[in-house]
Formats: C-alpha cells, structure tokens, sequence
C-alpha cells in the first residue's frame, strides 16, 4: 500500500470503531488527547491508537482534555502470538454457525409525527401529547425487514482464546476487518499484563487494545491460541 493510502486507510479504520448510532457521544468519531502526538477512536471495548501523523485529516480531530487511557494502553512488550488471518477465519468456518440475514426495504420517518411517534392533540381547548393515529406511536410508517440470505457465519457471542485472555468473537471480527483494511495478513498480540485492562494488538503501525471478558460456562469458547 502506498504511503498516502496507508494515510487514508488509518483514518478509515479508526472510523471503523465509532458509530454515530451509539449513546455514548466519545464513541462518535476518531480524536486526539492533548499532546495531539497520537489519534485515537473507540467503541468502548476496543480502542485503536496511531501517531498523528500518520493519519489523513487528524488535525481536525476534537481533542479530549481529560482522558487518562494509562490505566489501559501497556508499554510493555511482553507476549508475541501470531494468528495468520486465513488460519482464524478457518477455525471460526469450523465453529458453530448462525443464519444471516439481508436487509429488505429502509425505514420511512412518518410524516405525521416527523418521527417523533407523538403528535399533539387537541380537544376543547385542551392539549395533550399522545401516540401518532398514523404510525401508532413508531415514528416509522415502513420498517425494514430482513430475509435469510443463505450464509452463516461464527457465532458473534461465542469466545475466543488469545494467550491469558477471552475475548467476545464479535470483537475479533472486528479486529479482523481493520486488520485487512490496513492490508495486514495477521493478528499479533503483543502485550498482555495484570496491570493493564486490555490486551494490546498491533497492526502496521497501529496498536488496538482490547478487553477482555470473563468466562463463563454458558459460553462456548471456539477457537484458542496460546
Ligand atoms: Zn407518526
């Protein structure tokens, strides 16, 4: 990958890790601390780090005052396991499977109500918030639906075992997708410690902290790397 699309490729797979969808506004888009040596993006279970430099348009980052990620990014380089990405995606081909589905059709905003799902009624005089008669209250007048479409895939809430540590499948797939937008052939997990909440990958030059989740014996664990 050329340099300047490496440059691009980072940007992008930070924002691969926000979602505008999310309550939590810090999960919204890539930002720096104030230092602005390093950009930073995070879904609340993952958090990826990358120089600054590196990435295409991190000057216009917002910058967060207040946040000490000490407690959570190692500087210790303790642990080298290696996972070529077509081993993991052979054992997860192996692993129980569920169905997937295809979107059908979009959501439509009910013009009604503007998709508040409430209009205001009114009787003699008096007003009153109330369910929307069109959308019954929706904010919606059509809701998508979904279809299988004849693929599976791994169990998203199934574990996954790397070095001392269980990780959510969900959140590997995850690493795995930014991993290859990043053009990377491998998971490489480079720093597991008892100080450290996460455990931290490397891709490239960037690092991805991960946190890992308690076993329980619900839970089926459907690949292990040690
Ligand atoms: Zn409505």
């Amino acid at each position: 990958m050329k340099k300047i699309q490496l440059k691009k490729a980072y940007k992008e797979a930070l924002e691969m890790l926000c979602s505008k969808e999310d309550p939590r506004e810090f999960t919204h888009a890539p930002f720096l601390l104030e230092d602005k040596k390093q950009a930073f993006a995070t879904d609340g279970f993952m958090i990826a780090i990358v120089n600054a430099n590196k990435v295409t348009g991190s000057k216009d980052f917002r910058i967060e005052e207040k946040l000490d990620l000490t407690t959570i990014i190692s500087p210790i380089r303790n642990k080298t396991i290696v996972i070529p990405l077509k081993d993991i995606k052979k054992d997860f081909a192996a692993a129980p499977q569920v169905e997937l589905y295809d979107t059908i059709g979009n959501d439509v905003e009910c013009e009604t109500c503007e998709g508040g799902g409430e209009v205001l009624w009114e009787f003699e005089g008096h007003e009153k918030d109330d369910d929307c008669p069109v959308c019954s209250g929706q904010g919606l007048t059509t809701i998508a639906g979904k279809v299988k479409n004849g693929k599976t895939s791994v169990d998203r809430t199934t574990l996954v075992k790397i070095g001392d540590s269980h990780f959510y499948t969900n959140l590997i797939l995850k690493l795995i997708d930014i991993i290859e937008k990043l053009g990377g052939e491998e998971i490489k997990l480079v720093s597991q410690t008892q100080e450290h909440a996460g455990s931290l990958f490397e891709v490239k030059d960037m690092e991805i902290v991960i946190m890992p989740c308690q076993v329980h014996k619900d839970v089926k664990i459907v690949a292990s790397y040690v």
